[in-house]
């Protein structure tokens, strides 16, 4: 048996059973992170790897067994993006400009999973400059490679989280969702995704990219360890205003008999690739023959989506981003005034597709545009959510694909901007909506790389969302 091979249910009961210690997962997962970063061309999932804290981690959990004061979660580690906090170390979310940021408080969600459950942090993972882009290559730290073609990209931007778990670096991660920074790297390294609905899972400690979007969720092997850590994390929390009062249970029975299924004819675009189409109609298949109704629907307005959120999440970002000044948080350049110094902070700080994001987020928010692209955005936000409100009178839940297409190679999008938007092209209209969403592996392609299918559910659907993913995970 290799411990990484294990799920965290597997995990949980070998942990209760006592066959093995929480130092022995730790300790084997912290060897294969090493040995991953000496090698030739490494997947490089962690920006920073906290072995001897989670070596510490892991007694305490032991310790937490033995007395018999463990839940199902204790002594599991995790990995987590870099723009969560964990008190005492670095935040860096990939930039230059958090250089050397050292969080002051924990994360809601670390709080939670890690001081309560007694969780194992094993490091903090790569991840897109500010979360901005869908394959790990803006990190200032150096790209993530694909656990299954090292050619390849992971995705992103929690494209280290999901390489952890696809490459057997963590057995469950923690990543962040603006426009399909879970789904779409987890659909690319073969791991289960999860974006719960706006206002489940707290974001403080999470640092903002654009908040009316973000919300923090799992990448698991299963879909059963997603819902686990979901459960576990999410919640009302009154240090974020944004947070729901809700409590989250997830009951999984994986029951598909008279399940609605909608697949909105809006996904089948000139674009798709035939290797993923295929994939959806071989889904379908399986589905209908497991006693699912599955019904063409439509989205009318999907084809703004991908526009609408650059408008959005761009005017938020600026703002967001204004804090990086040189004075609070982490890198400050040399210079004699204080004005120079804002400058050459930010210029020297911050990358090319963060200041991309800046320099459109301040133009449609400035004077004469912001009726023209900010306010217009936001009417259009309000037609994409009535589409799906309108979708889930008659569906239960919504399929389609999660990418456009399988993972691609590195440098082939990066200096194309709008070729690397438009492979979110299927996730962004969840994160505008504020619904739930998730990606779940649905086959390979004869290369050998994963491919993902993408469900949707309404507005806290995450309990019919994840036993129809469980559902379909166990027609397999
Ligand atoms: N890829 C999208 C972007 O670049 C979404 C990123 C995200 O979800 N954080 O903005």
């Amino acid at each position: 048996m290799d411990i990484r091979d294990l799920s965290v249910r597997e995990l949980s009961e070998a942990l209760a059973k006592k066959e093995v210690s929480s130092e022995e997962i730790t300790k084997a997962y912290l060897e294969a992170i090493e040995k991953d970063e000496s090698s030739p061309e490494p997947i490089h999932a962690y920006v920073s790897v906290l072995a001897d804290e989670a070596l510490a981690m892991a007694k305490e959990a032991d310790k937490k067994w033995a007395r018999g004061e463990a839940t199902k979660l204790t002594g599991i580690p995790i990995a987590i993006k870099d723009n969560i906090n964990v008190k005492g170390y670095e935040t860096t979310c990939s930039s230059r400009i958090l250089k050397g940021y050292k969080a002051s408080y924990d994360a809601t969600v670390v709080e939670r999973l890690v001081r309560q459950h007694g969780m194992v942090v094993l490091g903090k993972t790569n991840m897109d400059e500010f979360a901005m882009g869908s394959s790990t290559e803006t990190s200032a730290y150096g790209i993530t490679r694909n656990p299954f073609d090292r050619k390849r990209v992971p995705g992103g931007s929690s494209g280290g989280s999901a390489a952890a778990v696809g490459g057997k670096l963590a057995p469950v991660a923690l990543g962040s969702d603006t426009g399909g920074s879970i789904r779409q790297p987890a659909a690319f390294c073969g791991c289960v995704g999860l974006k719960p609905t706006y206002g489940t899972v707290s974001r403080y400690g999470l640092v903002a990219f654009a908040s009316s979007l973000d919300q923090i969720g799992p990448l698991a092997k299963t879909v059963e360890d997603a819902a686990w850590v979901y459960e576990a994390m999410a919640g009302h929390d009154p240090k974020d205003s944004t947070s729901l009062e809700h409590t989250p249970a997830v009951k999984l029975e994986g029951n598909l008999k008279g399940v609605k299924i909608g697949v909105p004819k809006e996904f089948i675009i000139e674009g798709l690739d035939p290797r993923v189409k295929e994939n959806l109609d071989e889904m379908i298949r399986k589905l209908e023959a497991a006693g699912a109704r599955v019904a063409e629907i439509s989205l009318p307005h999907s084809e703004y989506a991908v526009p609408t959120y650059y408008v959005v999440a761009t005017a938020e970002a600026s703002s967001n981003l204004e804090r990086y000044d040189g004075v609070k948080y982490g890198y400050r350049a040399q210079a004699s005034t204080l004005s120079e110094m804002y400058v050459k902070t930010r210029t020297e700080g911050f990358g090319p597709e963060v200041k991309r994001r800046i320099m459109l987020g301040t133009y449609v928010l400035s004077a004469g545009y912001y009726d023209a692209y900010y306010l217009k955005a936001l009417k259009v936000r309000t037609l994409i959510k009535e589409d799906f409100q309108k979708a889930f009178e008659k569906v239960d839940v919504i399929l389609g694909p999660t990418t456009p297409t399988p993972p691609f190679g590195i440098g082939e999008k990066v200096s194309d901007p709008i070729a690397m938007y438009l492979s979110d092209i299927y996730t962004i209209s969840a994160n505008l909506a504020g619904i739930p969403a998730l990606s779940l592996p649905s086959g390979w392609t004869k290369e050998g790389l994963p491919l993902g299918m993408q469900l949707m559910g309404p507005a806290l659907g995450e309990q019919k969302l994840l036993d129809v993913a469980y559902g379909i995970e166990h027609l397999r």
